[in-house]
């Protein structure tokens, strides 16, 4: 396999002028966004984006606007070095690792602010969390000039969020969605993963096995929302160090509460493990 580092850019002005020089001569480019640390689900996003595209952009970037005041921010696990080392073999063309005053320089003073789809699941917890992701998000399409992006469908919500900005906003972007990647025995790889203790990483295996109850239940014939939240309900009380945010089964689309599974529905939770919020999803069916 060839090891080919990537070009390292903090310049947002840099990344925009290499971009265009490649869209000149007839390159697509593709977009990574992530905020480091990386595990193999953001690696399974940038070989979906080497599919796609003749370039690709991995940005790493933690973004202080979509942290909570009681939130990670200072503690969120950084290392450039080690990152740089896991996209090496994946022909990642440019990784984009800007410092804060480079994406908020002085005078910083517009934000895009989501709405409706923010009403439930984090949004509902995590006020202005989305805000912070679809500023740094249209900021980061902008510096890249991204013909495409790829996000995980383990942020379920932001995915949608994303995907209805982008059509609010006419960003010319394409917005692809790739699928859940998990560790063997289901957890959804996170780098908020690297907090837990050992016991919490096995309490940390109620999200996966509440999701797979629920689907097992919905494939019975279950359909009543109420019902398959308290299955999930009941699967998590099991693990002794987790405390439910929220679980809900919403329509995939508009994220609205379902009180029945009528066609297609995602049953979503946000669980602490200790101190760590983990967030999962299942489609239905
Ligand atoms: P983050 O670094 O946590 O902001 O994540 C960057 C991107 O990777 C987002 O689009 C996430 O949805 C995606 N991602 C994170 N974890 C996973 C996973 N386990 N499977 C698939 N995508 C993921």
């Amino acid at each position: 396999m060839s090891v080919t580092p990537a070009t390292v850019i903090s310049d947002p002005r840099a990344l925009s002028e290499w971009s265009a020089a490649e869209q000149r001569a007839g390159k697509r480019v593709a977009l990574v966004p992530t905020m480091g640390f990386l595990h193999a689900g953001h690696l399974a996003l940038v070989r979906e984006a080497r599919r796609r595209a003749d370039r690709v952009v991995v940005s790493i970037f933690v973004n202080p606007t979509q942290f909570g005041p009681h939130e990670d921010f200072a503690r969120y696990p950084r290392d450039l070095d080690r990152d740089l080392a896991l996209l090496a073999p994946l022909a990642v063309d440019v990784v984009f690792a800007p410092e804060p005053a480079q994406v908020y320089p002085a005078g910083f003073a517009t934000y895009v602010v989501p709405e409706k789809l923010t009403d439930g699941l984090c949004g509902r917890s995590r006020p202005g969390h989305f805000k912070g992701v679809c500023t740094v998000v249209a900021m980061l399409f902008g510096m890249s000039r991204a013909n495409l992006a790829v996000f995980g469908e383990k942020d379920f919500q932001q995915l949608q969020i994303i995907r209805r900005m982008t059509r609010d906003l006419w960003l010319p972007v394409e917005i692809i969605g790739h699928p859940i990647v998990r560790e063997p025995d289901g957890l959804a790889l996170s780098s908020r993963n690297s907090y837990l203790s050992p016991a919490e990483r096995r309490d940390a295996l109620a999200l996966s096995r509440a999701l797979t109850a629920v689907a097992a239940q919905f494939a019975a014939g279950e359909r009543s929302a109420e019902a398959l939240v308290e299955t999930a309900k009941s699967v998590l009380a099991t693990a002794r160090s987790a405390r439910i945010d929220y679980v809900e089964i919403v329509d995939p689309e508009t994220l609205a509460p379902l009180a029945r599974i009528e066609r297609e529905a995602v049953c979503a939770l946000a669980v602490f493990v200790g101190r760590t919020r983990l967030i999962d999803n299942r489609r239905l069916p």
